[in-house]
């Protein structure tokens, strides 16, 4: 593969006129925030503009948003956001970025729906919005001189109206696979074009970017229709209440559950936000149907007995916001679940969540209701395409150049390696990370000059405002070892300090004897500023840096810990 220079310095100069470059600022060596920036000399746009949901460690952040830092110096010549699907690593971060450069938003129906729910909440014109039909093409920015005409091909995916985009450029044609995989038989019938990309491939394409989350899995992943089965058998064995949560925005899932509902004469109860408005959606558009006379309110489920109700819920990640949740907090009146109910997982861990999911399904059992789903067969089909898939995309376009994306690094890597397997020369598989830049020019030259400013931004939704990344590190400290004050006080004239340091301490477990632990850190801060030099001691900056690294260190070694440590010098005149 490609080897990766360090540093592309002059990434702020506009590319060369026979120049493109690709720099994913999101969703390389990672799952999520999924964000291409596509540059030349006349056109600048994104695929995708996704978020990552925060994990753990990542106290008080609603969600994480990719640094556009790359963008700014050329912010005025930004000509469009290009959409692949509307899952939410691909638009979460849309209206902070449109927020701040509203341009305009193309991408298929069902995605820009998802979409204008989101700007909607954010107070942002949905005008920006511009809908494309499956094979429709747009020229991206023509009137300002752009000269890139983007294509929708549809792929069958987890969610409705799923494409991947080709791009006709000056230096070639480039397909961008956007998440995909090869249902032989979707529920809608909407087969992912794969005659149109082969055609594309006869007349010659220069670079395939490719899904890679599910290199890992030898040959194809099951078919969305094959989850009829396993929840076909749930429904049949199950003698009380039955509650399925999924991702609500798997619409298909939710028709095949919708109408087994109609089959086995249960009433459908909707619970979860997400679930109402994305249902509304897909029915508005038409992807889903469900007899209004069908659904049933919530709060009349009492009403039915145990047997003539399915529950669809939100919470598949165990959110403890979501209306599976609530249930299992017994927060739903009039829906308890209790012995002779099963409650269904119909969709994968996100990698992270495993302990939340667990709790949950622990819960549920607590309750009575049965989790297992032994017996019972398949209830749930990933969206992406397993290695015989990925393979039939590249042997089906056959690439100049194959840059493998969405994934972890190793997913990546095994993905390059499958292209490698099938003939393609190291030379021609590139493997890009996150901000690392690749160039196409005229002819076939190809180069990866390094890498561009990259990074995450945190959002917290209470400010309202991006949250820096050394806050989010603070609480994390506060919320491990907590934090101690150092307070001295010092004579503004003489510099000498007019009392014992003192010693303040939140969260932070100090050693059996807390008085003379106290004790010692105060000598500490004592000892610090009386051997510092007179122009450190004059230095509020510097003195606080030079109190602050001290107590770390004694902290440090006598009780293994890292709590904030913060240093106040006050001047106390007249004491
Ligand atoms: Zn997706």
């Amino acid at each position: 593969m490609m080897p990766v220079a360090p540093e592309f310095t002059s990434w702020t100069e506009t590319p060369a006129d026979d120049e493109l470059r690709l720099i994913p600022i999101g969703g390389l060596g990672e799952f999520g925030m999924n964000a291409l920036v596509v540059h030349s000399a006349r056109s600048l746009f994104l695929v995708d503009c996704g978020q990552l949901f925060p994990s753990d460690d990542q106290p008080g952040i609603d969600s994480i948003v990719p640094d556009f830092a790359y963008l700014e110096p050329f912010a005025d010549r930004l000509q469009a956001v290009l959409l692949t699907h509307g899952h939410e690593d691909h638009i979460g971060a849309l209206p902070y970025f449109l927020r701040r450069w509203p341009v305009p938003v193309y991408g298929t129906a069902f995605t820009l729906g998802l979409v204008e729910g989101k700007l909607r909440e954010h107070g942002i014109d949905a005008d920006l919005l511009h809908p494309v039909p499956d094979y429709g093409r747009v020229k991206v920015g023509h009137e300002d001189g752009g000269e890139i005409e983007a294509q929708w091909i549809p792929v069958t995916h987890s969610i409705p109206d799923a494409c991947a985009l080709v791009l006709h450029t000056p230096q070639g044609v480039l397909v961008h696979s956007g998440d995909f995989k090869i249902d032989p038989d979707p529920l809608d019938s909407r087969h992912t074009g794969m005659d149109r990309l082969k055609a594309l491939g006869d007349a010659g394409v220069r670079l395939l970017m490719a899904d890679s989350t599910n290199v890992g899995r030898p040959g194809r992943s099951p078919s969305e229709s094959a989850c009829r089965e396993g929840l076909e058998a749930a429904f049949e064995q199950t003698k009380g209440r039955l509650f399925v949560t999924t991702f609500s925005s798997n619409i298909h899932r939710l028709q095949t559950l919708i109408d087994l509902a109609y089959e086995f004469r249960r009433r459908v109860v909707l619970l979860g936000r997400s679930l109402d408005r994305n249902l509304a959606l897909a029915r508005s558009l038409k992807r889903l149907a469900l007899p209004d006379d069908l659904l049933t309110d919530p709060k009349d489920a009492h009403l039915f007995d145990p047997d003539e109700l399915l529950v669809l819920c939100t919470g598949s990640q165990g959110e403890p916001m979501s209306g599976l949740a609530r249930l299992l907090r017994r927060e739903v009146k009039g829906l308890p679940i209790e012995p002779g109910d099963r409650l269904v997982v119909s969709a994968r861990a996100i990698p992270g969540n495993e302990v939340a999911i667990s709790r949950m399904l622990d819960e549920a059992e607590r309750l009575g209701a049965e989790t297992s789903l032994e017996g019972l067969g398949p209830v749930h089909a990933s969206g992406h395409g397993s290695r015989d898939e990925l393979a039939d995309l590249i042997r089906a376009v056959r690439p100049a150049q194959m840059v493998p994306v969405h994934g972890t690094y190793r997913n990546l890597r095994a993905h390059g390696k499958l292209a490698a397997s099938l003939g393609w020369p190291p030379e021609r598989i590139s493997l890009l990370d996150g901000g690392l830049c690749l160039r196409l020019f005229g002819g076939d030259r190809v180069d990866m000059p390094g890498a561009v400013p990259v990074g995450k931004c945190f959002v917290s939704e209470g400010v309202d405002h991006m949250v820096d990344a050394r806050v989010v590190k603070d609480r994390l400290i506060l919320q491990e070892d907590g934090v101690v004050f150092a307070t001295l006080l010092v004579d503004p004239q003489t510099r000498d300090l007019v009392a014992e340091p003192t010693i303040l301490s939140r969260g932070f477990v100090m050693l059996s004897d807390d008085e003379a632990y106290t004790e010692l850190l105060a000598g500490v801060a004592r000892k610090t500023y009386e051997e510092a030099p007179p122009e450190i001691r004059k230095d509020g900056e510097a003195l606080r840096d030079t109190l602050r690294l001290a107590l770390r260190r004694v902290i440090r070694k006598t009780t293994q810990t890292r709590p904030l440590v913060i240093p106040v010098v006050l001047e106390a005149p007249g004491i």
